[in-house]
Parts: structure tokens; C-alpha cells; sequence
């Protein structure tokens, strides 16, 4: 693999991805290499989800600037991608009364941001708005929102005209000068102009590579719970505590999903390794043990399955405090754009960075409009969310439409064939659960799992080259023949 491109963006995630899909609108050529399988597998495919207004972020910051931007672009940005939008609101809820200043605190920073429509609310209209939730007020924030992140990751980098992925690429090693860099990659060097380092948890890595050794990322590792959809209307809105003061997070927050769940989390552990992405017991008990103090009555068999994400945190557990984003080049390596500690808000935050830095690449190269790029993108079809009467119609035209391979989530086999025929050629068993969604319903898999593989082998796929995520993550090691014929020789050996 070679090429020669204007721009290289180091990084498949939600800010990778969002500024691929930005510089799409232009006559440029732009490649995204990107370590894992697919897009969306790092902290992008792993948050809560949630468009924050701007409540938490101090005034006068970098993260308020782009976390109150990207709020105002998020509606319209998912309308134009077909991305799931949700304005649910959100309550921030004081347990006791000493609680209460901190709630005006929360308002009073919000307001300073810009955030609009922020009240206080007593328990009485708490109880009104969540029947379930105990507190004794809350800050009411009408306009937060959820979103589904990696729907949004993928469609980002799926509608970016003309943009070449390329997936299982990591970049190794980068040399050269603005113009002329060389960035090494197992597979070959990819040429580029200017570098974009979007590389999340390694943009400290990456940052060296290019001569830059300013930053150290801090790995701090956020788990989850997911609830049975049965459990899905125990809330209205996002229920947040009292942020813990100096604590990594915002406290263990319960959050519905554009999917009808609910997530519990997210825990605040920080991890000498970025890749641990483990979920543990302890945490588990914790995350069901906090919640349960607003939302009493949750029991671990409402959970059906645990995730983490890994938060880019640019000071560490010792030092404690604010980090605030970076968004800039810098001297010692004119020509590549750092995008390091992109923490929370950063999902949030995506549209107003890719704009940004969309402007700092047409300084550098100026470029006419590309007519290929397409304001309007829909992703796979969610026969789901049709009515009955579209479905009728869409069997009518392609009777996969009417076969429920994943029971739980209603999936059909059109939609899984539509995710296998995506336009990044991602080819794992998880390429196809992101972007269908199959799999992710209460039985994990367990009945459609084994039908999206003879899907995969029927659309010419060798069962040997099929892994859940990409490298080693292998879902068959050989044949039953091969293993009984391995067993034999072992019985023979051992008789002899
Ligand atoms: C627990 C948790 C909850 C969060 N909740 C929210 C929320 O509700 N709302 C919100 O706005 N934000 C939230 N965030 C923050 C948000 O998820 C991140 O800010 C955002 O996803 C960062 O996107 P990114 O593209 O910078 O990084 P990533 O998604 O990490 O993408 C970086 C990519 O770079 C790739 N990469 C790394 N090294 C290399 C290399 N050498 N070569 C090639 N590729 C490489 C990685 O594989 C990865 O895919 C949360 C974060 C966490 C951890």
C-alpha cells in the first residue's frame, strides 16, 4: 500500500471521522488510516452518548468553546446523516439539601457558557418529571440531547465523499516536512501534505512521532451497564448526580439510549494501558449500587450486558484538576494539526472541531467544491422503526426485508446484508453488529450469531478469515473434521 494525499488524519473516531467527512466537501485528497478494523471501536464507539449543553466545562475554556458549538450544530448534523437525535433533557439531581449550591454553581457556570433554558427545580416538579427518581431538586437542562455514537462514527466516514479508509493501518512511524511527510505504516508509506493526529488515547504517541513531545496521555477507564429494554421507561431524561468534586467524571450518571435502553455509568478508574477496555465485578456492584440511590429498586438481573470506554485525560490521578482540549499546531511541527485529550464533551464537540480544522487545512490548500459530496446521507435501513404498512411495502420489493434474523432487536436479513455490502468493506462480525445493530439485544448474539456467519459465507466469505473485531480475534480456528482428526493423532500418540 502507497499514495500520495493532501491530508492524512491519524484516527477512525468521531473527530477522525467528522473532519474526513468536513474536507469531503472539497477537491482534496484525504486518507484516513486507522489502526483497528473499522471505525468507531475506540472511545467513539464507547460513551454515554450524550450531547452535553455546556453546563460542566469552566468558562472561557477551549472544551466550552467547541462543547457549546457542537451543541448548537448536533440536530441538523444528525438530520443530514440519519442519525438517531433524541432531545430528552436532562436533570442533575441533588440527593439532600446540602447539595443545593452546587446545583446553583451548575447554573450559574451554565448560563456564563451560554447554555439556554436552565432552571432549578424543586422535588415536587422532580417528581412530576421522574416518578421514579428520588432527590430533593435538581438542575433542569431542557436542551441536552442523546445520540447513538457509533451510528453517528460510521455514517461520518461512510457519507465522506472520495475520502480512502484505510482500515487496520497504524501508523507507525512519521517523517519528512509540511509537504512532503511520509507516514509508515506494516502495509506500506502513505505520502501527505499535512497531517491531521486524531488518534485519541495515542495522540500523545503519534504527537512524538511527528517531533512533538509535549503531551502524555493519562488513560482513565469508564464502565457501563446496559438495561433490559423492559426497563427502558424508568426514565424520561438523563438523570445526573452532583458532579464529585475533583473526581475524573461526572459521577455515576443514568442515561436512556436512542435505542429505548438505559446505561448506568460511568465509573472513573484510571489504567497504565489504554487498550484494557476489561469490565469488572466490583465495578458492576458499584454502578448498580449508585444508581439505585436515585432509582431505587434496580436489580442485576435488569442488566444485560457491561462496556467501557477510555477517557484521554491529560493529568494524571495525582496531579488531579482540569485538562482542557488541544486543538493546534505547533512549532516544532508546522504542518500536522494535534487533536490531544479529546475527553468529554469531545463527541459533542466533533462538529465544531471538524469545521475548525476543515479552515486550518484550506488555508494551507486552497480547493474548489467536490459535487460528489452529499449534504443529505442515510445510513442502513431500520425496518424497526417503519410501520407496518412501509414494511408490506418494503417486502413487497425484497422479501429479506421480512425475515427477522435477530429476534431481539428485530433485524432482518436485508439490513445485515446491507451492513455486510458497507461502503468501508469493514468485514468483522462487529462492523456488521454497529452498523445493523443485531447482536445487541437481550440474548447478545446467542440466536442470531451463528445466521449472520452463514450470511457472511454466503455472500463468499472463508469461515477461517471471519473475527469479531479484527487481528487475531479469530471466530473459528478450523473444522470440526481438522479437530477430530487432531484428536485421533493425540489418541494414537499417547497409546503408543
Ligand atoms: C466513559 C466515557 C464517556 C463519554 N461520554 C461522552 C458523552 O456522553 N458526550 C460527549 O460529548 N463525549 C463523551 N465522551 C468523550 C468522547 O467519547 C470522546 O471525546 C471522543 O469519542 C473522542 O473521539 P476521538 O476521535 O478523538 O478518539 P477515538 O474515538 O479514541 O479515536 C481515535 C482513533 O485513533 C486510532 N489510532 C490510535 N493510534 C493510532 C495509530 N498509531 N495509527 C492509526 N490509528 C490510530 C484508534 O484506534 C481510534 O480509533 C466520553 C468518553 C468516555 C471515555
Amino acid at each position: 500500500m502507497s499514495g500520495k494525499f493532501d491530508v492524512a488524519i491519524v484516527g477512525g473516531g468521531v473527530v477522525g471521522c467528522a473532519i474526513a467527512r468536513e474536507l469531503s466537501r472539497y477537491q482534496l485528497r484525504v486518507a484516513v488510516l486507522e489502526r483497528a478494523a473499522d471505525v468507531a471501536r475506540g472511545t467513539s464507539g464507547k460513551n454515554s452518548g450524550v450531547v452535553h449543553t455546556g453546563i460542566n466545562v469552566p468558562t472561557g475554556s477551549v472544551k466550552a468553546q467547541y462543547n457549546v458549538d457542537g451543541a448548537r450544530m448536533f440536530e441538523q448534523y444528525c438530520s443530514d446523516l440519519d442519525v438517531p437525535f433524541v432531545r430528552c433533557g436532562k436533570v442533575i439531581v441533588a440527593l439532600g439539601e446540602a447539595e443545593i449550591p452546587d446545583l446553583e454553581s451548575l447554573m450559574a457556570r451554565g448560563v456564563a457558557n451560554g447554555v439556554r433554558d436552565l432552571e432549578i427545580i424543586d422535588s415536587a416538579i422532580l417528581k412530576r418529571m421522574e416518578p421514579n427518581i428520588e432527590g430533593a431538586a435538581a438542575l433542569n437542562a431542557p436542551t441536552a440531547a442523546i445520540t447513538c455514537p457509533y451510528t453517528l462514527n460510521i455514517a461520518l466516514a461512510e457519507s465522506a465523499a472520495g475520502v480512502e479508509f484505510m482500515l487496520s493501518t497504524p501508523v507507525l512511524d512519521i517523517s519528512g516536512e509540511q509537504g512532503a511527510f511520509e507516514l509508515e505504516t506494516p502495509s506500506g508509506t502513505v505520502s501527505a501534505a499535512l497531517i491531521i493526529n486524531s488518534a485519541g488515547l495515542s495522540s500523545d504517541k503519534v504527537a512524538r512521532m511527528a517531533g512533538v513531545n509535549r503531551w502524555r496521555i493519562w488513560p482513565c477507564r469508564g464502565e457501563y451497564l446496559i438495561l433490559d429494554k423492559s426497563k427502558g421507561g424508568l426514565i424520561n431524561s438523563m438523570v445526573y448526580p452532583v458532579p464529585p468534586k475533583g473526581g475524573a467524571g461526572l459521577g455515576i450518571h443514568i442515561t436512556p439510549t436512542t435505542d429505548g435502553n438505559i446505561l448506568l455509568g460511568p465509573s472513573a478508574d484510571y489504567t497504565d494501558d489504554g487498550d484494557d477496555v476489561r469490565t469488572t465485578a466490583k465495578i458492576r456492584r458499584q454502578l448498580l449500587q449508585e444508581a439505585s440511590e436515585f432509582l431505587p429498586g434496580l436489580s442485576p438481573r435488569d442488566v444485560i450486558t457491561a462496556y467501557s470506554g477510555m477517557r484521554p485525560k491529560l493529568v494524571s490521578s495525582r496531579v488531579g484538576g482540569f485538562g482542557d482540549f488541544v486543538i493546534e499546531e505547533v512549532p516544532e511541527a508546522p504542518g500536522v494539526m494535534h487533536l490531544v485529550g479529546i475527553e468529554s464533551p469531545g463527541l459533542t464537540a466533533a462538529p465544531a472541531i471538524a469545521e475548525k480544522v476543515s479552515g486550518w487545512v484550506r488555508e494551507r490548500i486552497p480547493a474548489r467544491k467536490n459535487p460528489d459530496f452529499k449534504p443529505k446521507w442515510a445510513t442502513v435501513r431500520r425496518t424497526r422503526e417503519e410501520s407496518l404498512e412501509v414494511i408490506n411495502g418494503l417486502v413487497g420489493d425484497d422479501p429479506a426485508y421480512g425475515e427477522i434474523v435477530c429476534r431481539c432487536e428485530m433485524i432482518t436479513r436485508r439490513e445485515i446484508v446491507d451492513a455486510i455490502n458497507n461502503k468501508l468493506n469493514a468485514d468483522s462480525l462487529n462492523a456488521i453488529k454497529y452498523r445493523s445493530r443485531a447482536t445487541m439485544g437481550r440474548c447478545q448474539g446467542g440466536f442470531c450469531g451463528p445466521r449472520i456467519v452463514d450470511l457472511l459465507l454466503e455472500h463468499g466469505k472463508d469461515p477461517e478469515s471471519l473475527t469479531l473485531n479484527g487481528g487475531g480475534s479469530w471466530l473459528f480456528s478450523g473444522t470440526t473434521e481438522d479437530l477430530r482428526a487432531e484428536r485421533k493423532a493425540r489418541r494414537t500418540e499417547v497409546k503408543s
